[in-house]
């Protein structure tokens, strides 16, 4: 018989186990109405403002990003100009701010997991293969979310860069979950390349890159499993635990 080899699989947060994108959506729509209480239902109107919102998010992010404008400066530019892009002026700074505050509270309000996610967990609880999250961002907002989910996440493996003070895509992150967890292989799921899947391999796990939008690899040379769909995602995983050694039947 095969020795196992005691295997540990960790999973990033935001568009991973959960469709970020969509608890956005959801969100910016739920703040958009207490912003427009006084205006009538129209649902035409909050698709047309969404679309714009959305290209506005985009269209001020590289400045955001060069540090040329803070990060509230981007957040006013973008609700302002799409709200000015349906015909609605004379926003004020409080009610940008209300804004900004019913989205953040939203977001983790609306995060549900992947139907796949919840599969994968359960199958690797009941085989006692350890499971958990390496995120980054804010502690209070990804714990909001993780708690969300509704899974079972055990809360030493949970991993957030702003209570680490180090932050993927630095290879350290990995590192210093291996050290506090006591297994022999690890895996790591992650839908960004360049943040999850190169830092991983950097620490010798062995990457699954979650890539429903089929997006081309920036480095091919990486070694990874690369799955675009929750049912290819379910069957790495399966091989993955298999070639540590578990038996699935
Ligand atoms: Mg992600």
């Amino acid at each position: 018989m095969q020795s196992v080899k005691k295997a540990a699989f960790f999973f990033d947060l935001d568009n991973t186990m959960f469709d970020y994108e969509a608890s956005f959506k959801k969100a910016s729509l739920f703040a958009f109405h207490t912003i427009t209480n006084n205006i009538p239902e129209n649902k035409p109107l909050e698709d047309k403002w969404f679309v714009y919102y959305k290209g506005y998010c985009d269209l001020y992010w590289p400045l955001y990003e060069k540090e040329l404008i803070s990060r509230q400066e981007y957040q006013k530019r973008r609700l302002l100009s799409s709200f000015e892009a349906i015909g609605l002026r004379n926003i004020c700074a409080e009610q940008v701010q209300h804004y900004q505050n019913v989205f953040e509270k939203s977001v983790p309000l609306k995060a549900e997991p992947f139907v796949w996610i919840k599969e994968i967990v359960h199958q690797l609880d009941q085989l006692g293969i350890i499971f958990g999250i390496i995120s980054n961002g804010d502690s209070l907002i990804q714990r909001e979310k993780i708690k969300n989910l509704k899974i079972h996440i055990p809360e030493t493996e949970i991993y957030i860069s702003s209570e680490l003070n180090i932050a993927k895509p630095d290879p350290g992150i990995f590192h210093l979950v291996k050290n506090s967890t006591n297994a022999e292989v690890y895996h790591y799921v992650g839908d960004a390349f360049e943040l999850d899947i190169v830092p991983a391999v950097q620490a010798g796990w062995t990457a699954i890159w979650w890539n429903p939008l089929k997006q081309p690899a920036e480095v091919d040379t990486y070694c990874h499993f690369n799955c675009s769909s929750g049912s290819e995602l379910i069957e790495i995983i399966k091989r993955c635990i298999e070639s540590a050694g578990y038996s699935l039947h």
